[in-house]
């Protein structure tokens, strides 16, 4: 049988004066007059311990949202037993009620919960209403149904060939031991997909998402345990995440991790478990979503409207901290003064400041340290004669952690900013001589250290198929015609490789596959 054909979860506008702003505005208030304490959660326990640290919005660093609880060492061995004792019975349990699960849960954050989850998303990471409805409503939505829907297709594949006499078939069995979910602070999507993806193919988690996360992930697990998750099948867990690595890397039962974080951080864990190997009863799956640094490429055939919107909604949309933001331009010459005079146009107009007032498009980066790194380079490129600063510049900490949407030209496309991931509203332009177009495809080939996403912006459908070959490597996810950012879960899988992943593209059948180990039968009569 067939689960229900998933969709697309339609996207809400918060007009001014609509139903929906209404509720979003009152959830909001509740919650930043609610002071709460957030547990972990171990089985069927609510786990509180005498380190307490504070949660307060980005844009508002002087209000305490939350308090949560740290714990330790024991604490992930607590999760880790817990994950293993609910093992028995979550994977016996047929495919079917796991999936009416997670279906369930998609209802109760389409329904009852979708103001309280934005709501949590906007106070936690500082995103506009539009953007935490696309990301903490919308996507996690999305990331449930249509995995649900690949995992039905994955249970009910095509066996193999079976001869007479003989019966073949193939067993999609869950890992053996505990999958290990490491979650970053900028999308609660993300926190809703990567323990639910392993999860729903018959394993248990431990999850320990970024502290700059947990105010989000909280209302997930109330979601998650509220739709019917058996306690103990996802154990959500604050460790520092070194602290955590040392238990979970040298655990017998480790049997995989699903990342989404920096390249660094995941660079160490891959080698911790590559010198813990040893210790393990298999092969640990090790998938990893990380670092970006991504590309708008204009040809000289191409519409400086398309370019200029490409930029500054690819470059500025959640304060840039989105692994697939536009950061680097390579804009031809010819086209550069029309493209800089409509991004400054449009810029002009852009509002920065706190979520509450739905006016503003630009809010706070995630936390004084990303401040003052960008504020660093921001710094340093001011006092750079090859540097021009065509837009921004400016930042401000009294209140909150704001940094202007910024755009840098500059001379050498190697600089510092063309290459580095800033994660943040900052986009460094290069401007080419519009007849070293291939010289230029060259050098962002080079410089694609990272490859996750990238667009080529044209009318010349020579120069987008010169473009598309030249760049094959270069990003997961290719656009033409498009800013580089908004894959749309069951219509763009997304993923990058080199520096940026293990491309087991999110929210798709590849990424599931990876979260069981198959058995192969054959009997004979
Ligand atoms: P991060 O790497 O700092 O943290 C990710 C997670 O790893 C957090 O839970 C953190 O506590 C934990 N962690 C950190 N050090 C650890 C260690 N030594 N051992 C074990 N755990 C550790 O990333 P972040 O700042 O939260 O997120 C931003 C990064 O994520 C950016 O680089 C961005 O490009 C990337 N990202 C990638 C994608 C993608 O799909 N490719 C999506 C979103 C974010």
């Amino acid at each position: 049988f067939n689960v229900p054909t998933p969709h697309n979860e339609e996207v809400l506008n918060y007009a001014a004066g609509s139903r929906e702003r209404a509720l979003l505005q009152s959830a909001l208030t509740e919650a930043r007059s609610t002071l709460i304490d957030i547990p972990m959660y171990i089985g069927d326990q609510q786990v509180r311990t005498g380190t307490k640290l504070e949660i307060r919005p980005p844009h508002d660093h002087q209000h305490v949202l939350a308090t949560f609880s740290e714990g330790d060492a024991s604490t992930v061995t607590a999760a880790i037993d817990t994950a293993l004792a609910a093992k028995a019975d979550w994977e016996r349990l047929p495919w079917e009620h796991r999936a009416a699960i997670f279906l369930k849960a998609a209802e109760l954050l389409a329904g009852p919960y979708r103001m309280k989850i934005n709501a949590a998303t906007m106070l936690g990471q500082s995103k506009n209403a539009y953007q935490a409805e696309i990301d903490s409503a919308c996507e996690i939505i999305d990331f449930l149904r249509f995995n649900v829907h690949y995992m039905t297709e994955i249970y009910q594949q095509q066996p193999p060939i079976s001869p007479k006499g003989i019966w073949n078939r193939v067993e999609q069995r869950p890992l053996e031991g505990f999958v290990f979910a490491l979650t970053p602070f900028n999308f609660t999507a993300i926190a809703g997909n990567l323990p639910t993806s392993a999860a729903m193919m018959g394993n248990v988690v431990v999850w320990k998402p970024a502290y700059t996360q947990i105010y989000a992930a909280n209302v997930l697990m109330q979601v998650f345990l509220e739709a019917g998750l058996p306690p103990g099948v996802i154990n959500l867990i604050y460790v520092d995440g070194p602290v955590a690595g040392d238990v979970i890397f040298s655990h017998p039962e480790f049997a995989g991790i699903h990342f989404t974080g920096s390249t660094p951080v995941f660079q160490t864990i891959w080698q911790t478990i590559g010198n813990n190997i040893h210790k393990y009863k298999s092969y640990p799956r090790i998938v990893g979503e990380t670092g970006g640094k991504d590309f708008v490429l204009a040809h000289a055939s191409a519409n400086a409207e398309v370019v200029s919107t490409a930029l500054v909604r690819g470059a500025f949309e959640y304060q840039g901290q989105k692994c697939s933001a536009a950061s680097r331009a390579y804009i031809p010459a010819s086209l550069w003064p029309q493209v800089k005079e409509l991004m400054q146009r449009d810029l002009a107009t852009i509002k920065m400041g706190p979520v509450e007032d739905f006016g503003n498009f630009v809010n706070a980066v995630i936390t004084e340290a990303s401040f003052d790194k960008l504020a660093k380079y921001i710094d340093n490129a001011k006092a750079d004669s090859g540097v021009e600063i065509v837009a921004g510049g400016g930042y401000d900490k009294t209140k909150g952690w704001f940094i202007e949407p910024t755009v840098l030209k500059v001379t050498d496309p190697y600089y510092v900013t063309m290459c580095t991931e800033l994660f943040g509203p900052v986009l460094t332009v290069y401007v080419y001589e519009d007849d070293k177009f291939d010289e230029t495809l060259e050098v962002v080939d080079k410089t694609s250290v990272y490859a996750l996403t990238g667009s080529i912006i044209s009318q010349d459908r020579y120069a987008i198929d010169k473009a598309t070959y030249a760049l094959r490597n270069a990003a997961g996810n290719f656009y033409i015609n498009d800013k580089p950012t908004g894959a749309v879960v069951g219509q763009q899988p997304f993923g990058g490789a080199r520096g940026s992943g293990t491309n087991d593209k999110a929210g798709s059948m590849i990424n599931l596959l990876r979260w069981v180990s198959p058995r192969t039968i054959k009997e004979t009569f």
